[in-house]
């Protein structure tokens, strides 16, 4: 990578508001890509590096305009007159979303510079000041592949609290490059047992279990954030798992269970995504439940979130 691209990323959402990542009032930036591929993931568009073009099926009018502006035959219709998006074709041209005017057609995914990120962000600023708390949350994907990026973004944005959301899925170096200028990581616990976290989220949880304990030995601020999925890791084995790490790095601030939504359904018809898997949403015993076993087992300052 050249000086120039590591203070460029791949912007794929800026979410303003954020009450849930991290301390105060916060602007959260998703970077795109990531090394893992877990099955219940939310932004499965995401795990991809490069922008994808992204298709609305409820907004499109049929109109066709978008066919004759394509050269690489992205779009057709068939027999019934449905749109048929040919993802695999798309060279993100853009001619079709300029002919496109009903907003059907969009691509996920820019390039920023950090300049020109903090130019975006920089009318939030005032709402960061709310209870001194509030700042930036750089999430994706995985935003630790950009963590060069992040740490320029610092670099330049000084007064601002930054936090990380990872998956720990990244070389200890480049934790160790960021840290001195992050706040606080909101880090993942997936699957306790190795062999599930490879079967479900594409890799082994070694590197993450490291990472936890170089930051954890660093004195950095940690919220581990715990993913519960109905049928993959609601269970004791990583329930006592996750009690053993809260007892293990007692310095983490808290823990927060992130249950499984199914917000990632929509995506699969806006990017074409293929074997992106369902689980069952969880009822409210259900979270209920999960949180008492936990504090059973003695994991304290734990919330639902
Ligand atoms: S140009 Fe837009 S509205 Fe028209 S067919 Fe294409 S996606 Fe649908
Ligand atoms: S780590 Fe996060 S972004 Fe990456 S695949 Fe898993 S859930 Fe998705």
């Amino acid at each position: 990578m050249s000086p120039i691209d590591r203070e460029k990323a791949i912007v794929f959402d800026i979410q303003r508001f954020s009450i849930h990542d991290g301390p105060g009032i916060r602007t959260s930036v998703f970077l795109k890509g990531c090394p893992l591929s877990c099955e219940w993931c939310h932004n499965p568009e995401a795990q991809n590096k490069n922008p994808r073009l992204m298709y609305k099926n409820s907004l499109c009018r049929k109109c066709g305009l978008c066919i004759s502006a394509c050269e690489q035959g992205v779009h057709t219709f068939d027999a019934s007159g449905n749109h048929i998006v040919n993802f695999d074709f798309c060279k993100i041209s853009g001619q079709c979303i300029k002919t496109c005017c009903y907003e059907a057609l969009s691509i996920s995914g820019t390039w920023y510079s950090v300049d020109e990120l903090l130019e975006e962000i920089k009318s939030d600023f005032p709402y960061f000041k709310i209870g001194n708390e509030g700042g930036v949350t750089f999430t994706g994907g995985e935003p630790m592949l950009w963590s060069e990026f992040i740490a320029a973004f610092a670099e330049i944005a000084k007064d601002i609290s930054i936090c990380i959301e990872t998956s720990g899925y990244a070389p200890t170096k480049a934790f160790k490059d960021v840290l001195p200028k992050i706040d606080m990581f909101l880090f993942d616990w997936k699957i306790t047992n190795k062999e599930k976290h490879v079967k479900y989220c594409g890799a082994s949880n070694e590197l993450i279990l490291e990472n936890l304990k170089f930051l954890h030995e660093q004195g950095a601020n940690i919220i581990l954030r715990l993913p519960i999925i109905p049928g993959v890791n609601d269970d004791d084995e990583h329930f006592l798992g996750i009690a053993k790490i809260m007892h293990d790095f007692n310095s983490i601030i808290a823990a927060e269970i992130l249950p499984y939504h199914s917000i990632g359904k929509s995506k699969v018809e806006w990017f074409g995504l293929k074997n992106q898997k369902m689980f069952s949403v969880p009822t409210q015993d259900q979270k209920l439940f999960w949180l008492k076993r936990l504090k059973e087992l003695g994991v304290k300052n734990i919330l639902l979130t």
